[in-house]
């Protein structure tokens, strides 16, 4: 993997999640690769972007502005994911720069992104981060609490609440924590899942999911 270019880890990529996806007997096109270009270098993200890739996840909003914030001019097709938690006072940054948010986790982010997003007139479509893992040490809703958090996001909040994301606990085989994330977005009649990395995608793949964020297996590891 490490002397292959972002552009052939791409291409391998996507054929891996085009494969998966045939193999569950789903669409190919229903399932979207979000390059996770968190902390990796310039030369490898300009490789992705002139390999036609154009959709991205980043975790901080600080590094992802320093980082996009002047190539979104250039790319108007550009398209960045928030997957990282997000502190209330970075909420009017983060509107600005993502298309999507992935990691609404608590009461107050939804209502301050909720102000946020009316004030800069952006109604971004957002997922519910779940800890599925019930993990004391992880961000996200925890399953039993979801229904009201959802209930509170949309009622309240007018939020546009599309899917659901998840990071499962890293010990543990992942596949049960896929299929109760899809479980729980289809009890609550949503349509998008964020789920699977590097590691794990195509297994994210079988269970339904419709975005898988990978980063190492496109750009190599990440030298902190
Ligand atoms: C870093 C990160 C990823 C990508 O992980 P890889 O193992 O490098 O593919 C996916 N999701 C989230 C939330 C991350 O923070």
């Amino acid at each position: 993997m490490g002397f292959m270019s972002v552009a052939e880890n791409l291409k391998a990529i996507r054929a891996q999640i085009g494969a998966a996806a045939v193999e569950a007997e789903r669409d190919p096109a229903s399932v979207h690769l979000v390059a996770v270009s968190k902390v990796q270098p310039d030369e490898r993200i300009e490789e992705a972007l002139a390999a036609g890739h154009r959709l991205f996840g980043e975790n901080r909003v600080q590094e992802a502005q320093q980082r996009w914030g002047g190539r979104k001019a250039l790319f108007s097709d550009l398209r960045l994911h928030l997957i990282g938690p997000l502190q209330t006072n970075k909420t009017g940054d983060a509107v600005a720069l993502f298309d999507v948010i992935e990691t609404l986790d608590r009461e107050k982010l939804a209502k301050v992104l909720a102000a946020e997003m009316e004030k800069q007139g952006r109604r971004l479509p957002c997922f519910i981060q779940v800890n599925v893992g019930e993990e004391p040490q992880k961000s996200g809703i925890l399953p039993q609490e979801l229904e009201d958090f959802y209930r509170y996001c949309v009622d309240e909040c007018s939020l546009d609440v599309r899917g659901l994301m998840c990071i499962p606990p890293a010990e543990e085989p992942p596949s049960f924590f896929f299929a109760l994330l899809r479980q729980q977005a289809q009890a609550l009649g949503l349509q998008d899942l964020s789920m699977g990395m590097s590691g794990d995608f195509e297994q994210a793949i079988a269970l339904g999911a419709t975005y898988v964020r990978v980063g190492t297996g496109i750009f190599g590891e990440r030298i902190y």
